[in-house]
């Protein structure tokens, strides 16, 4: 598995950058999972992110796989937190790079398509407005523009895409504090499909707009941070089927 380059590489086309976002960090460096100097994200803690995803059986019924790389405890909680809560940005990369190995082991384990057998579309869990306003960036976005680096640079490589097509309509109560059935509730019913015309970001060889990526057969991951009661990746599967877009698996950092 290479290291993403981000918007340096010739390889993507469309619009979107998340070169920026890590260009005038402060990072403290202090391991975000247990507090160890000098270094950001420790290989201990890095360990906690299993190579080998958990498939996890939620409350909601997703009759698709859920994957996770951890429970939602320990260093991995923490660095997910402090990622998307407390200014450490810089965390998206380790944690894009963790989905990365999840998805080639999951390939590896045929759980789904090889990477040169059809696209990979990677949809990131949309926030609220809010929330982004909140946090000054789009904590999953990241995360998942990292992901796809990674998989883009992958060897066998195969078309990635990322597909930002859903968001979170109206005025949303902010998550943080809420429970998790609260949490479920609170986005009930307003998660939808964005406009058409949205961008993708997507490699050579993918499909580059909605509808050529609704007639190609790809492999199709939603992701998010943490999943808890599945309640919110089911809403947004079924939004994406709705739309059209068979979606394979739920790929989450965590499980609650
Ligand atoms: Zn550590």
């Amino acid at each position: 598995m290479t290291t993403g380059d981000g918007d340096a590489s010739p390889r993507w086309r469309g619009g979107g950058s998340w070169a920026a976002a890590f260009a005038d960090l402060v990072v403290p460096l202090e391991c975000a999972g247990c507090g160890r100097p000098r270094q950001r994200w420790c290989p201990d803690c890095a360990s906690t992110l299993s190579a080998v995803p958990l498939t996890v059986r939620t409350r909601a019924d997703l009759r698709i796989p859920v994957w996770a790389l951890s429970r939602h405890t320990g260093p991995a909680a923490l660095a997910v937190s402090a990622y998307k809560d407390r200014g450490r940005t810089d965390l998206a990369r380790p944690l894009g790079a963790a989905l990365a190995a999840a998805v080639d082991r999951l390939r590896a384990d045929g759980e789904i398509a090889e990477a040169d057998e059809r696209p990979t579309v990677l949809v990131p869990a949309p926030a609220s407005a809010r929330a982004r306003r909140r946090r000054g960036f789009d904590h999953v976005r990241q995360v998942v523009d990292v992901l796809a680096a990674e998989l883009a640079g992958a060897v066998p490589t195969g078309p990635v895409v990322v597909a930002p097509v859903l968001e979170v309509r109206g005025r949303v109560r902010d998550a943080a504090g809420l429970g998790a059935q609260a949490r479920a509730d609170n986005l009930s019913g307003r998660i939808r499909r964005r406009p058409a015309g949205t961008p993708l970001r997507a490699t050579p060889g993918a499909p580059v707009t909605v509808p050529a990526l609704l007639a190609t057969p790809s492999t199709v991951l939603l992701v998010d941070d943490v999943v808890t009661t599945g309640a919110t990746a089911a809403q947004c599967v079924a939004v994406l089927e709705a739309g059209g877009l068979r979606v394979t698996g739920v790929l989450a950092v965590t499980a609650a």
